[in-house]
């Protein structure tokens, strides 16, 4: 067993909880302790992204103009609060990136910024040649280490909160490599564990993106919002086989360079779903799913099952110029974009609803704040692109200070840690976990994916149902075993088992079509909808409730 206090503890150590990390140190923090499940700064999604990042950085841009285009792509359910200070606080934690030497691509004194779909200017700024996110995540990890307050811990997976008096003192879990329990106290605790996309089988995540902070919360009595938003990414790469490079690669590609997404019989088809792309591909996620989705429907798709993306009409110097060394990468897979279209297809990967939190991140719950992915609401139903890593920087910056500041709650007591802890001191029957994930993940991909119905719905939770009872209620084989992935498999598909399970019930509650969220037997959006739907309780079942949408101010 190894025990460890802290001040402030952050789960996650993506953008979020690093940036998190740093504030509370700065903002006083006796100790930090940053603990992730795998190597600090390489486990989530922070260091796979390759494209942008939103912020209105430049003299003809202000933050409200980013902020009203946050709240138009959000189909009407941003929290304005959460929205506002993505985009404000986003501002001050790209600049100081840029500060710290992340890279950002320049033009002389200007960062080089292009636009994305649904703003309405150039303002996602990006450090070539796709790495943004691993740029951002070696520049955290750097300044990580100027503060000697705050302890790195890795290869620890968090499985539950240790709650006491309703307030969160801690947290439990087991190292990977040892498989020794872990314990830890803690004043304040800041989940930053980012998504859940592994929870369907084409995504963009990588293994460590269950969902595990949805279900820590719900579990400790926090609340979620949100939860039917789960954002596919319209162009994931689908053929032919490329090796060592990310799925969703294609995009900034498209922008730059105007890449034509066609069908099968290689015709433009998104201005038949009320797209307009008319040369400048501003279509948003959502629809642009959608339409890709309805031509295969009809039997237009590519060959593989999506959509051609063709840079054909793009001279060959004009190609080498804005992919750079990715075009010899291309050409290492035997792709020659001046001679081949490539397949695209929707692709889960990100998710816009979550812990539900006030503007100090402070979650439902005292004790435990929430920051980046984990959070819902600053997206609404639908996320432009970029606004995903500043929302990680700044909600991080955000919770690290507040938390740095938060009251102390009861002390800790051992035995509310033990409790918590009973699961991974047990054992339980042989388990082929990793077919039950994989499981899983096709009953969310076909019957819980980006368009819904309430027969498929049911069916989706008829399977969750099967799944977790063949699971089990103990996790397989022995405690205490180092490297037992079956065990972590385990482990891992009780809390998506649990997000599944809120995914679902959203979006079988939410009778119309909105943004990410769109139900074949509900295809309009209707303003009596236009409220959140909040969820509290755990796997024994799920409270539903519709609450208005916040104001702005
Ligand atoms: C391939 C890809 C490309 C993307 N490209 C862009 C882009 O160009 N621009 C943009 O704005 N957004 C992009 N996104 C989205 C964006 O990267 C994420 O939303 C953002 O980085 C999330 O940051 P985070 O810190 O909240 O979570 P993450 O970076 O995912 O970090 C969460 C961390 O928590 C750890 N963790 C999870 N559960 C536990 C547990 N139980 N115990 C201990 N540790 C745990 C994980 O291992 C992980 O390291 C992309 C996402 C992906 C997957």
């Amino acid at each position: 067993m190894r025990h460890f206090t802290t001040e402030v503890l952050i789960i996650g150590a993506g953008g979020a909880g690093m940036y998190a990390a740093i504030e509370a140190s700065r903002q006083g923090a006796g100790d930090v302790l940053l603990l992730e499940r795998s190597l600090i700064g390489r486990g989530g999604a922070t260091v796979m992204a390759q494209m942008t990042v939103a912020a209105a950085l430049e003299a003809d841009d202000d933050w409200h103009f980013h902020y009203q285009d946050t709240l138009t792509a959000g189909r009407g359910l941003c929290d304005p609060a959460l929205a506002a200070l993505l985009c404000e606080v986003g501002v001050d934690v790209i600049r100081e990136m840029e500060g710290w030497k992340v890279g950002w691509a320049r033009d002389g004194n200007r960062l080089r910024a292009v636009q994305a779909p649904g703003h309405d200017r150039a303002r996602c700024v990006y450090v070539d040649f796709l790495s943004t996110g691993p740029a951002v995540s070696r520049t955290l990890r750097t300044q990580l280490q100027r503060h000697e307050r705050i302890r790195r811990l890795g290869d620890v997976v968090v499985t539950d909160l240790v709650t006491q008096e309703g307030h969160v003192t801690g947290a439990v879990g087991f190292d990977i490599a040892s498989g020794t329990p872990v314990t830890i106290e803690a004043k304040a605790t800041i989940l930053a564990t980012g998504g859940l996309t592994r929870l369907y089988r084409r995504n963009s995540a990588s293994a460590h993106m269950s969902g595990d902070g949805f279900a820590l919360a719900l579990r400790a009595g926090a609340k979620l919002l949100g939860m039917e938003f789960v954002q596919f990414f319209p162009i994931g790469h689908l053929a032919p086989r490329m090796v060592g490079m990310d799925p969703i690669m294609w995009d900034p590609f498209r922008y730059k360079l105007g890449g034509r997404l066609l069908n099968g019989a290689k015709e433009e088809f998104i201005d038949r779903y009320g797209g307009t792309d008319e040369g400048r591909y501003t279509t948003t996620r959502d629809l642009a799913t959608y339409a890709i989705t309805q031509e295969v429907a009809a039997g237009r798709g590519s060959p593989a099952g999506g959509a051609w993306l063709s840079f054909r009409h793009v001279p060959q110097a004009t190609l080498r110029e804005a992919f750079g060394p990715v075009i010899d990468k291309l050409a290492a897979n035997g792709i020659d974009l001046t001679r081949d279209d490539v397949e695209v297809a929707p692709i889960a990967h990100y998710h816009m609803g979550g812990v539900r939190v006030d503007t100090g991140m402070r979650t439902d719950v005292p004790g435990l704040f929430a920051a980046g992915e984990v959070v819902g609401g600053a997206n609404g139903a639908n996320r432009l692109s970029g606004n995903a890593i500043t929302e990680a920087l700044a909600f991080g910056k955000i919770a690290g200070a507040e938390a740095a500041r938060a009251a102390p709650g009861p002390a800790f007591s051992p035995a509310a840690a033990a409790e918590a802890l009973a699961l991974v001191g047990a054992e339980g029957p042989a388990r082929n976990t990793a077919a039950l994930v994989v499981a899983l993940q096709a009953a969310m991909a076909d019957h819980a994916g980006p368009f819904r119905d309430a027969a498929g719905l049911a069916r989706a939770s008829a399977a969750i149902a099967a799944i977790r009872a063949e699971a089990g209620p103990l996790p397989p084989g022995a405690p205490g075993l180092p490297h037992d992935m079956v065990r972590l498999d385990w482990f891992d598909l009780r809390q998506m088992l649990l997000v599944a399970d809120s995914i679902v019930a959203a979006a079988l509650a939410r009778t119309e079509s909105r943004g990410a969220h769109q139900r074949i037997d509900h295809p309009e959006t209707e303003e009596d909808w236009r409220v959140n739907l909040l969820l509290s309780g755990d796997e024994r079942g799920l409270d539903i409730t519709r609450i208005p949408v916040p104001e702005a101010a």
